[in-house]
């Protein structure tokens, strides 16, 4: 119990929640990927390869279910496997959201995982959160207390 409230305390400000998309791992680019978050001083505290049912992928996108792409996010997400994975880093989500750049590729920085990796703003490589809220929804998505380190 202890061990279940000092994880979610520290999702508040230190904790994120990225998923390696289907084309990063059809594509073979997980350690490459993990290699760079690594190298951004990014500890990994939860981590799998999994596959999301299209049930999954509606409820996390859910935010978005009336945008025009929703359909084929669905389609995308739920294609294959994804590796998931509870990142820790002082102010974590602010720093993934710059080492992965912007939604679409075309206008991420260089250097950034998406500009690297990326292949349009649909097939995008990579998740991060948001928000500090959003990391710790997320992460309880797919892991439980059990699973984080
Ligand atoms: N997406 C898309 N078309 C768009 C915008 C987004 O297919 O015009 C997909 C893309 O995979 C993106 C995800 O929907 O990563 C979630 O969109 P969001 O705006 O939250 O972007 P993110 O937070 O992932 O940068
Ligand atoms: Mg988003």
């Amino acid at each position: 119990m202890h061990q279940i409230l000092r994880n979610l305390d520290k999702m508040i400000t230190n904790r994120t929640f990225t998923m390696l998309k289907p084309d990063s791992v059809e594509k073979g680019n997980i350690g490459a990927i993990l290699e760079k978050i690594n190298a951004a001083g990014f500890k990994i505290v939860a981590m799998k390869l999994t596959q999301m049912t299209r049930r999954d992928a509606e409820t996390f996108y859910a935010i978005h279910k009336e945008r025009p792409f929703f359909g084929e996010l669905v389609e995308y997400m739920t294609r294959g496997p994804i590796v998931a994975a509870v990142l820790e880093k002082e102010n974590a989500v602010e720093d993934f959201r710059a080492l992965i750049g912007a939604t679409n590729p075309e206008e991420a920085a260089e250097g950034t995982i998406r500009k690297l990796y990326a292949t349009s703003i649909s097939e995008n490589a990579v998740h991060g959160s948001d928000s500090d809220e959003n990391a710790s929804i997320e992460s309880a998505f797919h892991f439980s207390g059990r699973d984080t380190f």
